[in-house]
């Protein structure tokens, strides 16, 4: 038997009565270490061992189970009877309640993100773990245009999400949350097995710590909903077809208070008639007739935004690719890629007559060469 655990009278460290009720106790455990937090008293090292002091006798009294054993012992002690009891053998042996109240004052204590968390009510991190949500996809088609220039677009997301009205925290809006009367708000509970004890998330809160007063009236306290969102993206310009963009914290929700999941967006990129796309350029493939090749020429080309004009230098041939500056894909930070043309020349299927006559009478006259001739000595 600890003695220590005995010897401490938990009602006079809260200032309050043996036959105090839960909320009295509760009243004066927050008020008690509101002003005994060490946070508070930076200069008062004595703060720390009140504090503790406060927060192990609350940890007990506000436990109706533990209460009740702290209650019986405390008064076995005093009346003497207590001396039949003793031993490690006994349901109180072995030392394991000091070591249950030792693990949860290093909850309470290990679990307080600071004073905030006090003056906010209570809404405590539990051992159980805010959890974060998972991640979910969706795919983004878009047009070729829209992915070589960047598009701010929004996309319908479907699936489970952080409830609107409540935005997480199950309660209906304007009613309070309450510290979980299970657990005192620590978020676990102590069980004993032998010599040891294990603090697990506590059942009636989930190890939140906090009971919800009235539950939302939209998603009935858990937090969550399951609905379409509307999801604003923004596409970088020159974005690949296949390409994944993650929106931190879009994905589903979290759990206990933890952050929210990421939302995977794979674009999905259609084809463009006339462009293809290589690295940052846009790449085409524009006819010219075979007149143009031969003489020379000066044509307009399709680019994204307009046309320009290319010269088409005399003696040009088929698959001879020209570089237009700046028309390729825009970037945000430095120069934009190129348009590559590649020319292919064409041949007209059906000549007229006088055609004919015209482009036999060069033959004649021009055609000397036999192009092969290289090619079968
Ligand atoms: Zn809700
Ligand atoms: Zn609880």
């Amino acid at each position: 038997m600890n003695k220590d655990w005995v010897d401490k009278d938990y009602y006079k460290v809260l200032g309050v009565s043996n036959t105090a009720e839960q909320a009295e106790i509760k009243r004066a455990y927050r008020k008690l270490a509101q002003a005994n937090h060490p946070d508070a008293n930076p200069d008062d090292p004595s703060a720390e061992s009140r504090f503790k002091d406060i927060s192990e006798a609350y940890a007990t009294l506000s436990h109706e189970d533990q209460r009740k054993e702290y209650d019986d012992v405390r008064r076995m002690v005093n009346s003497g009877t207590f001396g039949g009891f003793g031993g490690s053998a006994g349901p109180y042996g072995g030392g394991s309640q000091q070591r249950v109240r030792v693990e949860d004052l290093g909850d309470l204590l290990g679990g307080f993100g600071g004073l905030g968390d006090l003056l906010g009510g209570g809404t405590r991190r539990a051992r159980a773990g805010p959890q974060r949500g998972a991640d979910t996809q969706a795919t983004l088609h878009m047009s070729f245009e829209d992915a070589i220039k960047g598009i701010t677009t929004t996309i319908a997301v479907d699936g489970e999400t952080t409830c609107h009205l409540c935005h997480g925290s199950g309660a209906e809006p304007g009613t309070k949350i309450d510290l979980c009367q299970s657990c005192g708000g620590s978020g676990t509970t102590a069980q004993n097995q032998g010599f040891f004890s294990f603090a697990q998330p506590c059942r009636q809160c989930q190890g939140t710590g906090r009971m919800v007063v009235q539950p939302c009236s939209n998603c009935r306290g858990r937090g969550t909903e399951v609905r379409t969102r509307k999801i604003n993206v923004k596409i970088p310009p020159g974005v690949k077809d296949g390409s994944t963009i993650r929106l931190k914290g879009k994905g589903g929700p979290g759990s206990a208070g933890g952050p929210a999941g990421d939302l995977l967006v794979r674009t999905k990129v259609d084809n463009h008639r006339l462009f293809g796309k290589r690295g940052d350029h846009l790449t085409a493939t524009i006819p010219i007739t075979f007149t143009e090749a031969a003489l020379g020429a000066e044509i307009t080309v399709p680019t994204l935004d307009g046309s320009v004009r290319l010269k088409v230098p005399a003696g040009t041939t088929t698959g001879q690719t020209f570089r237009v500056r700046g028309k390729g894909v825009p970037k945000t930070k430095g120069k934009p890629g190129d348009l590559l043309v590649t020319v292919e020349v064409t041949v007209p299927k059906k000549l007229s007559r006088e055609a004919k006559k015209l482009l036999e009478q060069y033959r004649e006259e021009f055609e000397t060469d036999d192009p092969r001739a290289r090619l079968l000595t």
